[in-house]
């Protein structure tokens, strides 16, 4: 079968506001339970909601990113489902004509061409109540939550694998906290993805029905999923089978999506404008002056960097896609000089090691001191690529300190001339094949004569002056 996948997100962004979505409640992450709650966003009867501008102002500013219309009027409406976390019984959204639309997001595929992917909307919401589930059956509700203002992004189908998805989600996210409207932390509920996706025959046309899947607490998770998801329904189609519309969740121990529930369809919700809240008028001059305050975006600080630091456009580009990667490279660039150097590490070692934890900046086991001093070691030539590479794995995963770990396993590297030399005599003189095929003309014999020397020296040599030095005597006895 020629299988096409097709995928759409819905990501629901809490807003990095002062204050909740239509009440005066501090919008904070982590008070003791039920202490930021008032007879607004608890939904008592009576209450009466106004929308927080901050909020608005914040949606038009993702918007602008995303390059959406973002329209003159609209309303927010109720959507109507029962819920403890919901005690209102219907919860603040927009639904005929949300506050931006038709945006898009360009990513790049797994073979590097650039491609857009479509945005529907992106509409103001209020978040619920979080639901707590404890072991013994029991349940607790806290409503600090409940409240918080929220943006609803929701994409286009235009996404073919679960690569394409977590690049979307990845380039989201960096440009959201650019802009500083939102933390966007997965771990913290404040970036939450649910996934749509269904596959097509292409010879025949046949689909599965879309399947939703919830429940997914990473990028990694999000990729996994749909990888999962793809290959059950495969199943399904190849079998000539039909599944109904359903909600799946994801279970990121087992690796696989599991059945919640048949899919409440959008009449389930009865729809109606909300009488409380005045529809939301955007003018050209507002957008105009959101405009003007956003915050230097990738394209001009990679610009800068490559200005500042001489770095290639291609690495200013990465760090610059990268809010904190960016705040973390300008501030290790003030501790050590080498810029290449710092940018280099920073890309090919730290980030890469960030990705496959799925990590972040808050939670790294070292300081920028610990890194620069590395760094150092490397600059002034004490310790090698290789080595520098050990040390870091070792920061990043246990915490060490790199001047005692280095001293500790005594890993200063043999720069000293006499030391190595004697060390590439006695290679060479045990391994006088090998030098006689060096002098046949064959050049991969050099190759395993440093690795020999870097082996016998535990990988502590200057691989430069081992190169150097071998080559002399080499070319000595021509
Ligand atoms: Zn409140
Ligand atoms: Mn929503």
């Amino acid at each position: 079968m020629n299988i096409k996948t097709i995928i759409g997100l819905e990501i629901h962004v809490q807003l990095k506001t002062k204050t909740k979505a239509f009440c005066g409640c501090k919008n904070e992450y982590g008070n003791e339970p039920n202490t930021t709650v008032c007879p607004i966003c608890l939904g008592l009867p009576g209450a009466l909601p106004v929308m927080n501008k901050e909020a608005v102002n914040s949606a038009i500013m993702a918007g602008l990113a995303f390059n959406c219309n973002i329209n003159e009027v609209s309303s927010m409406d109720r959507k109507k489902y029962l819920y403890p976390d919901l005690t209102k019984g219907y919860q603040l959204s927009q639904y005929e004509v949300p506050i931006c639309s038709d945006g898009q997001i360009e990513i790049e595929d797994e073979s590097g061409n650039k491609k857009n992917i479509g945005l529907y909307r992106i509409q103001l919401e209020e978040d619920t109540a979080k639901s707590i589930h404890n072991s013994d059956n029991t349940a607790f509700l806290d409503f600090n939550r409940c409240g918080v203002p929220l943006i609803e992004i929701v994409s286009a189908p235009d996404m073919t694998s679960g690569f394409e998805a977590r690049a979307f989600l990845e380039k989201l996210k960096n440009t959201l906290v650019h802009l500083d409207i939102s933390d966007c932390k997965m771990e913290e509920g404040s970036l939450r993805c649910d996934v749509n996706v269904n596959i097509k025959d292409m010879d025949t046309g046949a689909k599965t029905n879309v399947i939703e899947i919830k429940n997914l607490n990473s990028f990694r998770a999000v990729e996994r999923a749909i990888n999962f998801e793809v290959e059950r329904q495969k199943v399904i189609l190849e079998a000539g089978k039909t599944e109904p519309k359903a909600t799946r969740r994801w279970n990121d121990e087992v690796n696989e999506t599991i059945l919640m529930r048949e899919k409440y369809t959008q009449e389930d919700y009865r729809f109606s404008p909300d009488g409380d809240v005045p529809n939301i008028h955007v003018t050209q001059e507002l957008i105009n002056s959101i405009n003007d305050s956003m915050p230097e975006l990738v394209e001009e600080k990679s610009a800068r960097f490559v200005d500042t630091y001489k770095i290639t456009k291609y690495d200013a580009d990465v760090i610059a896609s990268d809010k904190n990667l960016s705040n973390y490279f300008e501030e290790a660039t003030k501790l050590v000089k080498n810029y290449k150097l710092v940018t280099n590490f920073l890309i090919n070692e730290m980030l890469r090691r960030m990705k496959d934890e799925d990590s972040d900046y808050d939670s790294l086991r070292f300081t920028k001191e610990q890194l620069a001093k590395l760094l150092e070691f490397v600059d002034k030539d004490e310790i090698n690529n290789n080595t520098a590479k050990r040390v870091f794995r070792e920061m990043f995963e246990n915490g060490v300190d790199p001047s005692e770990y280095i001293k500790e396993n005594s890993l200063i590297q043999i720069s000293d001339e006499g030391e190595i030399v004697k060390i590439v005599e006695d290679i060479l003189a045990a391994n006088a094949e090998s030098v006689e095929s060096y002098l046949a003309g064959k050049d991969r014999a050099l190759g395993f004569l440093i690795g020999q020397v870097m082996k016998l020296s535990k990988g502590k040599a200057n691989p430069a002056k081992v190169n150097e030095l071998i080559l002399e005597r080499l070319n000595k006895s021509k």
